[in-house]
C-alpha cells in the first residue's frame, strides 16, 4: 500500500457551468498524482497535489529520447452517483508492458490503481453527471534525468492527471469515413505498436493530417511489410463483420504491432458469450474490399476507451470505395455500444467484474 501525502488547493478551480461544451482532454482538475523513482530508492513519494506545471531539466531524457509513455482510462458515475472505474487492473498491467520495453522500471500493478483510485476519490465532484460525460483519467511516466547520452533514465515521475470529458458522441452514434492508408506505417514487427509510449502518436500524426485534409475522419493502418493487412484505426483498434464472422487483428501483449485494447478484449469476451465467432488474426484489405462488393460486408467498427466503439460507414483504399451498412450503425456495433456503456455507468448488470468501485459521491 502506497502512503500518499495529500496537500488540497488553496485555490480550487470553478467547475465546468455546461457539460456538454467540454469536448475531449481540454479541462483539467484541480489536484495531481505523482510519484518519483530514483535509482538505489526505487518509487517514492506519493503524493496528491495542486494541479500544475512540472519543472525538469531542459535536459531530462524524455525531451530528447522520448522515453515515456501513458495509459488511458475513465472513471464514470452511476445514476446512484457511485463513482467507478472499468477493468483498471488491465491498464496497470499494459503500462508495465510498455515499461518493460522501454526500460522504465516496474510499477506495482496495486500501487497504479491505488493512485487512479486515489486521485478520482479526490477529484470526485469533477465526475461529470451528464449522460455519456465521463472523468478522462491519463496516466503517465517521463524519464527525469539530466543527460543528453542514450542510455534509460535513472530517475522517473509516474503522474496521473484527469480531464472531465463530454460524451463522444453527443448527437448519438456517428458513423466514419476511413482512408486506408498505403503509405505511411504506425508500427513494424519488433518495434513497439504494442506499447502506449509517445512516439508512437508522434509517427501516425502525418497520415492523420493528410487523411484529415482529404476529409476523412480517420486512417485505416496496415502492416509494415506488405501494406496488405489491417491492423488499427487511428488510436482505436478494429473490427470487421464478414458474413457472419468477426475478425479483427491479433494483439499479443508483448512484441506485437497492435495495441491490446481494453475495450478491444472485452468486446470479443462479450462476442464469444453471445456465441459469435471472433477471427484475432491476419484479413487482407483486398479481401474486405472484395467482401464489400458480395455485399457481405455486414459492419466495420472502432474500439478504444474514449468513443468505446465507433462505426463506419465507408472506407477509400486506393481507387476503391467500400460502403457498410447504408451509411447507419449495425444492429451488433449498437448491442455492443449499449452493452459497454452499460455496464460502465451502471445501468447493466457487471457479471463480468469489470467494475471497480471509487466512492460515493
Ligand atoms: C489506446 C489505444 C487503443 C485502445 O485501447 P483501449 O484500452 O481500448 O482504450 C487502440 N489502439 C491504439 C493505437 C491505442 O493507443
Amino acid at each position: 500500500m502506497l502512503d500518499i501525502k495529500i496537500t488540497k488547493t488553496a485555490s480550487p478551480k470553478a467547475k465546468p457551468a455546461d457539460e456538454s461544451k467540454l469536448g475531449f482532454g481540454k479541462v483539467f482538475t484541480d489536484h495531481m498524482f505523482i510519484m518519483d523513482y530514483d535509482e538505489g530508492q526505487g518509487w517514492h513519494d506519493p503524493r496528491i497535489v495542486p494541479y500544475g506545471p512540472l519543472s525538469l531539466d531542459p535536459s531530462a531524457v524524455v525531451f530528447h529520447y522520448a522515453q515515456e509513455c501513458f495509459e488511458g482510462m475513465k472513471a464514470y458515475r452511476t445514476a446512484e452517483n457511485k463513482i467507478q472505474l472499468f477493468r483498471p487492473e488491465c491498464n496497470a498491467r499494459r503500462m508495465n508492458n510498455t515499461h518493460e520495453r522501454l526500460c522504465i522500471p516496474h510499477l506495482p500493478e496495486e500501487d497504479f490503481v491505488q493512485a487512479v483510485k486515489a486521485i478520482v476519490e479526490v477529484e470526485k465532484d469533477w465526475v461529470p453527471h451528464s449522460e455519456g460525460a465521463s472523468l478522462y483519467i491519463r496516466p503517465y511516466t517521463i524519464a527525469t534525468m539530466a543527460q543528453l547520452g542514450v542510455h534509460a533514465s535513472t530517475s522517473y515521475k509516474f503522474i496521473v492527471i484527469c480531464s472531465p470529458s463530454g460524451a463522444y458522441y453527443a448527437a448519438g452514434l456517428a458513423p466514419i469515413d476511413i482512408y486506408v492508408e498505403d503509405t505511411y506505417v504506425r508500427a513494424c514487427p519488433g518495434g513497439t505498436g504494442f506499447t502506449k509510449c509517445g512516439g508512437n502518436y508522434a509517427v501516425s500524426l502525418l497520415a492523420g493530417q493528410k487523411a484529415e485534409k482529404k476529409g476523412y475522419s480517420q486512417v485505416l493502418w496496415l502492416d509494415s511489410q506488405e501494406r496488405r493487412y489491417v491492423e488499427e484505426v487511428g488510436a482505436m483498434n478494429i473490427f470487421f463483420k464478414i458474413d457472419g464472422k468477426l475478425y479483427t487483428a491479433a494483439a499479443q501483449d508483448k512484441g506485437g504491432t497492435v495495441l491490446p485494447g481494453v475495450t478491444r478484449r472485452s468486446i470479443i469476451e462479450l462476442l464469444q458469450d453471445w456465441g459469435c465467432e471472433v477471427v484475432e488474426g491476419k484479413l487482407a484489405i483486398d479481401d474486405i474490399m472484395k467482401a464489400a462488393k458480395e455485399g457481405k460486408l455486414e459492419e466495420v467498427f472502432g474500439s478504444g476507451t474514449a468513443a468505446v466503439v465507433s462505426p463506419v460507414k465507408k472506407l477509400d483504399y486506393e481507387n476503391q470505395s467500400a460502403f457498410i451498412n447504408n451509411g447507419e450503425i449495425g444492429p451488433l456495433t449498437q448491442k455492443l455500444y449499449d452493452t459497454m456503456t452499460g455496464i460502465q455507468w451502471g445501468r447493466v448488470a457487471d457479471t463480468k467484474g469489470w467494475i471497480v468501485p471509487v466512492c460515493q459521491a
